[in-house]
């Protein structure tokens, strides 16, 4: 079952959903706004089998006091604050039902076309909507990918936000792209979900995955500071197969010829690599700068490379070192504006390879 304690790094959002819980004023629709794997699908469900559930967990009340420590002031801990979460019991009827996807009063939105959200989507469940819930007090809503609302489907909706039965509760879950009409914005509270901190995201891939430390640290590193991102990256194969071919060619760069380097660009292009492949460069050079700069090993990402990286580093000079990373960036802008991916990643290895050959020449 899922819930709120278990959500990491949102706790402004799940105060927010906590405080409508403990007061009984939850509000008709909301939005949660927040990238992909940042967590909106769990909290809508921990949201939605809390407020259904029939013997919630209310800390604070006899059959559920409060830990020890658990202060109300403002300096409340985070640990505090979790230890007063309104959780659903999961065992009550409902919340198995919520469990199974079989809750009639827990609906998710069902759509006709992959790509949209069409007005027939939301007419559907328009209707469905004046069907008093089966044995709750509330009826929830759910529309993932509510960002992919035509503006007539966001018109369609807009009757029902603006008079709403008094059981509904919608949740629209959005990537964060900003695409809903002002009319919607004004009758939904926004709940932006924020990305998680590194080092939580490393911290929950060692606990909950049992991550080893090198493999968690990279993963939250080019997490985007999302858990679900992070998470498919520690089991995606082709990732650790990009990390460990891009980690080979670019410790011998200064080796290589311009056919080699060819090579390179042109499989990395042609596999749709290019993103993953600029911020394996970029974290490799911040590597051997902070390295550099620091003297110490103990913030590096690359941490099974310390040996390397400690002898890469002494030998680099510092403008070398910036100029490859300059070279990473200036790819990194061009490739956002649709340029020809496989020219700009070969244009960009032979600038890093000129920069660490001066370096060369600069430690002889
Ligand atoms: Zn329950």
């Amino acid at each position: 079952m899922d819930r709120f304690s278990e959500i990491i790094g949102q706790d402004i959002v799940l105060s927010h959903l906590q405080n409508a819980l403990r007061t009984d004023s939850v509000s008709h629709a909301y939005i949660l706004n927040g990238a992909k794997g940042s967590g909106r699908h769990m909290i809508a469900r921990s949201f939605s089998a809390a407020l259904l559930c029939e013997e919630r967990e209310m800390p604070g009340t006899e059959n559920h006091p409060v830990p020890a420590g658990a202060g109300a002031d403002d300096q409340e801990t985070s640990v505090h604050m979790r230890s007063r979460w309104i959780e659903p019991c999961g065992r009550c009827h409902s919340c198995l039902q919520a469990l199974a996807g079989t809750n009639p009063d827990i609906k998710i939105l069902e759509r006709e076309k992959e790509n949209s959200i069409g007005v027939n989507d939301i007419r559907k469940m328009r209707t469905d909507v004046w069907i008093r819930p089966y044995s709750a007090a509330h009826k929830v809503y759910i529309i993932p990918d509510a960002e992919k609302m035509t503006p007539a489907a966001q018109n369609a909706l807009l009757k029902t936000l603006e008079e709403p039965p008094s059981y509904a509760v919608l949740l629209l879950l959005d990537d964060g792209t900003d695409s809903f009409l002002p009319t919607i914005m004004s009758r939904c509270v926004t709940l932006p979900l924020r990305p998680v901190p590194e080092k939580d995201v490393e911290t929950c891939l060692r606990e909950r995955f049992e991550a080893d430390e090198q493999h968690a640290r990279l993963c939250a590193r080019f997490s985007g500071g999302s858990i679900g991102r992070a998470a498919l990256l520690l089991e995606n194969e082709h990732f650790a197969a990009l990390r460990d071919r891009t980690i080979t060619f670019i410790r011998d760069i200064a080796k290589k010829d311009a056919a080699d380097i060819a090579v390179f660009a042109k499989e990395a292009a042609s596999e749709d690599e290019t993103q993953d492949l600029i911020d394996f460069l970029l974290t490799w050079n911040r590597d051997l700068l902070v390295c550099r700069s620091t003297k110490s090993t103990e913030n590096l990402i690359f941490t099974d490379e310390v040996q390397y990286i400690i002898e890469a580093a002494r030998a680099a000079s510092w403008r070398g070192l910036q100029a490859a990373s300059e070279a990473v960036f200036r790819a990194r802008r061009r490739l956002f504006s649709n340029v020809n991916a496989e020219l700009t990643l070969q244009m960009m290895l032979l600038e890093i390879r000129a920069a660490y050959r001066t370096e060369e020449k600069t430690a002889r």
